[in-house]
């Protein structure tokens, strides 16, 4: 069974680790938005790739779910002494990462063959594509200072702007990398992850070909919104301040042209109904991963479901 899963940084990466336990059952690939990547002291930096790539491998810092585990900080200590920028924190480990993929991206690789040297380095046996080799950079337009990078609006001013409206600059210029689309057409199953669905998910959506591709073949959404809250991050404060109240049935209604099925967290029971009127098919379920095991059980539970939505629509169908 082929499962592509759509995914930004730490609540994909989690449901991703759910989904790599899996194999070699399942064959797995993980389409990451690139479109918070940035330049910084010279240095590409790919916070969703490394997120997931670094949980995949086991390398990720349990604590904060971003940057490597057992990680020190003594670079940025002297930058810091020389009275340089601290506010992107990156860790020495973590800096080997991006001191070597600008190195062969100056090279003249591809971003997709570098992710796939990391990959086969680490471990890591899912294939891992960025959703582009091409920049795409997500512009946030605030109340407060216009439109400004993603970086700037998410560490440097710590999601305190108010949300008007997003970009994702180049989108349409850029092509899907090498084998996204392949691998959405080859998907038995396809999912997107509980990750940001204005920030992280829509930029992938955004590519040529990809929105049409998963239009033609459905896939199956888990909300990143429990009780009109996030687990972390600033998408339900995205939802209110452009208007829309945020739960788990904003994101179905977000998702809906793509969507099959649809797992909200048992925690939002109470809005099934609501969901299932759209015509789409619900899992109820502890959809909070707080460890290894909690991941592999949610993946485990989205690819019943998934079986159960194939064979409804059969039935339906004849
Ligand atoms: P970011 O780039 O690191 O912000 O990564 P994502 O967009 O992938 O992740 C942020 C989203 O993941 C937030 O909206 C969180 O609510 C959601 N999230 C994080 N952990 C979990 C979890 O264990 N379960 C669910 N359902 N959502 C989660």
């Amino acid at each position: 069974m082929n499962v592509t899963v759509l995914a930004g940084g730490v609540g994909g990466a989690k449901l991703a680790h759910g989904f790599a336990l899996c194999q070699p059952e399942i064959r797995l690939t993980v389409i990451v938005n690139t479109g918070d990547d940035f330049d910084h002291f010279g240095l590409r930096i790919c916070p969703d790739l490394d997120t997931v790539c670094y949980t995949l491998a086991g390398l990720a810092n349990p604590q904060t779910g971003w940057g490597r585990k057992e990680d020190t900080f003594e670079v940025l200590q002297c930058v810091a002494e020389l009275g340089g920028p601290t506010w992107f924190k990156l860790g020495d480990k973590d800096l080997a990462t991006h001191l070597e993929r600008t190195r062969l991206l100056k090279e003249g690789q591809p971003l997709s063959r570098v992710v796939k040297t990391f990959c086969e380095r680490w471990g890591i046996e899912a294939q891992v594509l960025p959703m582009s080799d091409d920049p795409v950079r997500t512009m946030v337009h605030t109340q407060e200072y216009g439109w400004i990078g993603f970086q700037d609006y998410f560490v440097r001013y710590g999601c305190q702007p108010a949300v008007k409206d997003f970009a994702f600059e180049g989108c349409e210029r850029a092509s899907p990398a090498p084998g996204v689309i392949e691998a959405l057409e080859a998907s038995d199953l396809i999912v997107i992850a509980p990750s940001n669905p204005w920030v992280s998910v829509q930029p992938i959506l955004s590519l040529k070909g990809v929105s049409s591709t998963i239009h033609s073949k459905k896939a199956i959404a888990v909300s990143p919104i429990i009780q009109g809250r996030t687990v972390k991050g600033p998408a339900a404060k995205m939802y209110r301040e452009l208007g829309i109240e945020p739960s788990a049935l904003a994101v179905a209604r977000h998702y809906q042209p793509f969507l099959w099925g649809f797992v909200m967290d048992e925690l939002d029971r109470g809005l099934e109904s609501s969901v299932r009127s759209s015509g789409i098919m619900v899992l109820i379920t502890q959809t909070m991963m707080h460890n290894e095991q909690e991941r592999l059980t949610l993946a485990k539970k989205i690819l019943t479901f998934s079986k159960e939505i194939y064979q409804n629509r059969e039935r339906r169908e004849f």
